[in-house]
């Protein structure tokens, strides 16, 4: 019953100064969530809509709760309230859609801008092209509701560790390069999340600050 503790421990003890752990409990009952806040662990990831509102809403409130999965535009205003970091933002409309709702309701609402980088199509997120071509149009003047922190991405589900190493590179180096561009809205920019249970200590020396890690935590998800 410790287990969750006790892995929260090593992985905070093993992560560097200056790099955030996101614990992911999504499909992981509240009793785990519980668990993982005794032992000190205060930010959250979840990736459906309704399961974060409804965690958000029973829960501690000193949580730090971020999004991490596909946003349907029309799930937005369930997330909006409860999220400090929408990590997956995905396309231009769901950025705008996130902005207008965080008027509607009088907050900033920080953001990650999700990239794809990895082999599958199935992955969402910006080319990194199309993401520098974005920002570069002025989006973020546009959307002063939202505050751009920086940039969210997965490797390819694949076992060779030089393509997984390529990916996060290539992750790293268009954050780099957005930082680098010094447009207006991205005074903030300072968050790279890449990393999950498998792959995470290979992601934070190629430059990740923010990992997200569920099943080393909590053990395999129930779907
Ligand atoms: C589920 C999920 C994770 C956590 O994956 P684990 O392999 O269980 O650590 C991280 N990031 C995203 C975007 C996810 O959807």
């Amino acid at each position: 019953m410790n287990d969750i503790r006790q892995r929260i421990d090593e992985i905070t003890s093993t992560l560097p100064g200056g790099v955030t752990l996101v614990a992911v409990s999504k499909f992981h009952p509240a009793a785990s969530i519980m668990e993982a806040y005794d032992a000190g662990q205060r930010v959250f990831g979840e990736s459906r809509a309704t399961e974060l509102a409804e965690k958000a809403a029973s829960l501690p409130d000193d949580i730090t709760w971020h999004f991490i999965g596909h946003l349907q535009t029309n799930k937005v205003r369930l997330v909006v309230p409860h999220a400090s970091l929408i990590q997956s933002v995905d396309s231009e409309r769901l950025l705008r859609c996130i902005d207008a709702e965080s008027r509607r309701i009088g907050k900033t609402t920080d953001i990650l801008l999700q990239l794809h980088v990895a082999m599958e199509e199935t992955k969402y997120g910006f080319l990194p092209d199309e993401l520098t071509e974005l920002l570069r149009g002025g989006i973020l003047e546009e959307c002063p509701n939202v505050r751009v922190r920086g940039i969210m991405g997965m490797a390819s589900n694949v076992d060779d560790l030089s393509r997984i190493e390529s990916d996060f590179k290539a992750i790293r180096a268009t954050f780099d390069h957005i930082k680098a561009m010094s447009l207006p809205a991205t005074g903030d920019f300072d968050t790279v999340s890449m990393g999950m249970s498998h792959d995470y200590m290979l992601a934070i020396s190629c430059g990740s600050n923010m990992v997200r890690i569920g099943t080393t935590i909590f053990g395999e998800r129930e779907y």
